[in-house]
């Protein structure tokens, strides 16, 4: 622990698992106080436990939320600002993936995934602004992907998604830096990292690690993509805004 988060509080949506709850860890060793979210409960409440351990259970809850439903974010900043203060670091991480190209995508389908990484990260976005404004220094982290910058045929709604996400983050960080409410909104895109959603999916964890698809040869950890998140949650990052964040092997380099 070096204490780069002392003093923060955080929500991190979709916590229970891959890089929410990595990304919950590394915020906790780094001196911070606050919640996952997830749908889940049983898994909620086993990730929060282990959470525990790393910093004590007056350090972290977990909280049953989709981050698709309005009335679930305003409930969710007002008692995790009783529980713990002012929330300082959102990290809007929660996200599916679904199959599917222009020609095969279902209208259903398309919708399921809007509703949870662009519904729920543009309902993340505007509570945490209005809930984190006007503090010396307050982050809002939008997990987008490599899926965000460049398409891939079979991944039609959610490359929209996760280009949605960026976008409108660049928008917010306008809003929020010309209205000096001093909070800064950035973009993560990870590459292929080894999670539940990877490997869940037959041979797509061997297939993405290969150097034809990801130059370093591997897939990342949830770590790497964590880092990632403790420095943009830390005052090291307080010049950014409405930028970029790409951790990926090199696989947007080719
Ligand atoms: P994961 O292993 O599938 O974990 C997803 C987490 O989000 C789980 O805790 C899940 O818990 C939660 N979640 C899913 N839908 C939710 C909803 N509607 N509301 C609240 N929580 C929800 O996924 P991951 O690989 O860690 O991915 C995390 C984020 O990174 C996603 O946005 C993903 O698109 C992005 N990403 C991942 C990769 C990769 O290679 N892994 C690459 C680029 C971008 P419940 O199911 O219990 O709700």
């Amino acid at each position: 622990m070096t204490d780069r988060l002392m003093g923060k509080v955080f929500i991190v949506t979709g916590g229970s698992k891959g890089i929410g709850f990595s990304t919950a860890k590394r915020f906790l060793e780094e001196g911070a106080k606050g919640i996952i979210t997830g749908r889940g409960v049983p898994a909620g409440e086993e990730a929060a436990e282990a959470l525990a351990k790393v910093a004590g259970a007056d350090h972290i809850s977990f909280v049953q939320h989709d981050s698709s439903d309005e009335q679930g974010w305003i409930d969710l900043f007002k008692n995790a600002e009783a529980q713990y203060g002012q929330i300082s670091i959102l990290v809007n991480n929660a996200g599916i993936a679904l199959n599917g190209n222009i020609e095969t995508v279902t209208f259903e389908d398309w919708r399921k995934i809007q509703a949870v990484n662009l519904d729920g990260v543009f309902l993340g976005t505007h509570y945490g602004v209005l809930n984190m404004k006007g503090q010396k220094d307050a982050s809002i982290i939008n997990m987008s992907s490599i899926e965000g910058l460049v398409g891939e045929p079979n991944l039609l709604a959610y490359n929209a998604s996760k280009g949605g996400v960026r976008l409108m983050t660049k928008s917010a960080a306008l809003h929020c830096a010309l209205n000096d409410l001093n909070v800064r909104i950035n973009t993560v895109h990870p590459g292929y990292i080894r999670t539940p959603m990877v490997e869940n999916a037959p041979g797509l964890a061997e297939y993405q690690a290969s150097r034809a698809q990801t130059p370093m040869g591997h897939l990342g950890d949830p770590d790497d993509i964590a880092n990632m998140c403790v420095f943009l949650g830390s005052e090291e990052a307080k010049f950014a805004t409405g930028a970029e964040f790409i951790v990926d092997g090199g696989y947007t380099a080719k």
